[in-house]
């Protein structure tokens, strides 16, 4: 009996998960994708459209072209509510019914309840999100006499690469003396003491100091308590101006998350097993930024990346198909990869496991990771759906799934 399997969200882990199904079980199994957007976005590059070295048509590739070959169906539309009883998910415009559910709806914005934050700041997590940044940071720079001050809520990953990929604008627009006399300004504004506080302290002292040699104002324990019109206030009682604020500071579960009849952790994360599914139900998957997985030995202390979203989504597809097929299932369990951050052109910083390397190299390196994830996404429905005409093919794809998981 063909089985229908619903992915909601087409991100890294959504989208991994769609192409995985279809050459696990290209006959077994109908596929259809929701994302409520027409695009899947190549998120890690999106501070690069605020330079303007990356466009934003360059970095989002429209569902329907790359699903399209494989017969995976894809439907633009919003998941609100889930219905467990009949097997329903229910959409702003449509109404699903499954055999199987998989989750990675992502992650999204917090303002930590800050008054103003959200009202006044732009978010950092969509291409367009990028575009608006750069079109205001632009229009300030082009006048050679109004004031351009931005600030960065959030030292992590995305305001470090956004302050380096600003330095590069302010550059290239001739500014960098008026980074000197305080006309233009960068504010990366952190509450905890550290910039980057998952990486290694050798990678922490690299981006401070680079960042700090070359003018960027870096305010570590320092919290923002309050944001007007250009303005935030900090906890210290200081005003700093703010005619640009970009939001790269938290994460929370998407709403519609934190509303689904389903266990979530303390912070209203999709709680799932170390077999990817809902403790309270075996068909409903989850996968990506939006789970919390508990292991044997308690919750894995995972951060919340493409490449483990996409590790979740194939251990997800797999256990599908062993459910299908009336084997056991697989546990999940988390690889380490290299992680690789860009202060602009000129210097990026290699991670892995206490490792800590830097240099323009790593730029490049970083670079070729987005080209190679890009081409990879529009030649794989191709190789996809050949592999679906080829007998046995799901078979080969499986073996290889189960070794080398
Ligand atoms: C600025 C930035 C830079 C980053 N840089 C890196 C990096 O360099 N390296 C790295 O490994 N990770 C990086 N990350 C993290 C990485 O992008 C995430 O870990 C990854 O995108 C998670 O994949 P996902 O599939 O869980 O969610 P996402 O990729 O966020 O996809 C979720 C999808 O679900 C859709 N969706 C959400 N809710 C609904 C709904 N109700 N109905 C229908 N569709 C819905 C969304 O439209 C979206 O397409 C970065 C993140 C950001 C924001």
């Amino acid at each position: 009996m063909n089985r229908h399997v619903v992915i909601i969200g087409g991100g890294f882990g959504g989208l991994e998960a769609a192409f995985s199904l279809k050459e696990l079980l290209p006959s077994a199994c109908t596929v259809t994708l929701v994302d409520r957007n027409a695009f899947h976005f190549f998120i890690p590059s999106i501070h690069e459209i605020v330079s303007g070295k990356t466009s934003a048509e360059s970095i989002r590739i429209p569902f329907a072209a790359m699903l399209g070959p494989t017969g995976i169906r894809f439907v633009q539309d919003e998941m609100l509510a889930l219905d467990r009883e009949s097997r329903e998910v229910r959409c702003r415009n449509t109404t699903l019914q499954y055999d199987y559910l998989v989750l990675g709806a992502g992650a999204e914005n917090n303002f930590f309840g800050i008054a103003g934050a959200e009202e006044f700041s732009y978010c950092f997590r969509r291409p367009d999100d990028a575009e608006g940044i750069r079109n205001e940071v632009m229009r300030l720079l082009e006048d050679p006499v109004e004031p351009c001050h931005i600030v960065l809520a959030g030292g992590g990953t995305e305001g470090v690469e956004t302050a380096g990929e600003l330095l590069d604008l302010i550059k290239k627009e001739g500014r960098e003396d008026d980074l000197k006399s305080g006309l233009v300004s960068i504010d990366l504004i952190e509450g905890r003491e550290r910039l980057l506080t998952t990486f290694p302290a050798k990678a922490q002292d690299i981006a401070e100091q680079y960042l700090r040699d070359r003018g960027v104002n870096v305010l570590t324990r320092h919290a923002i308590v309050e944001v007007r019109n250009n303005a935030v206030l900090l906890d210290t009682g200081e005003r700093r101006h703010a005619a640009v604020l970009v939001w790269t500071g938290g994460i929370q579960p998407p709403a519609m998350i934190r509303t689904l009849p389903l266990q979530k952790d303390r912070h209203g994360w999709l709680l799932v097993t170390d077999r990817l599914h809902s403790p309270d139900d075996d068909r409903i998957y989850g996968i990506g930024d939006a789970v919390s997985i508990s292991g044997a030995e308690g919750p894995l202390p995972l951060q919340r990346l493409a490449h483990h979203a996409q590790d979740q989504a194939r251990v997800a597809a797999l256990n599908i198909a062993n459910q299908l097929e009336g084997r056991d299932l697989v546990a999940y369990s988390p690889k380490n990869k290299p992680q690789l951050i860009s202060l602009g052109r000129e210097m990026g910083i290699f991670a892995q496991e206490g490792r800590v390397l830097s240099g323009p190299w790593v730029v490049v390196l970083k670079k070729a990771v987005e080209r190679k994830y890009l081409m990879a996404c529009l030649s794989r429905p191709v190789s996809s759906a050949l592999g679906a005409r080829i007998p046995g093919a799901g078979f080969v794809r499986r073996l290889r799934m189960r070794l080398f998981r």
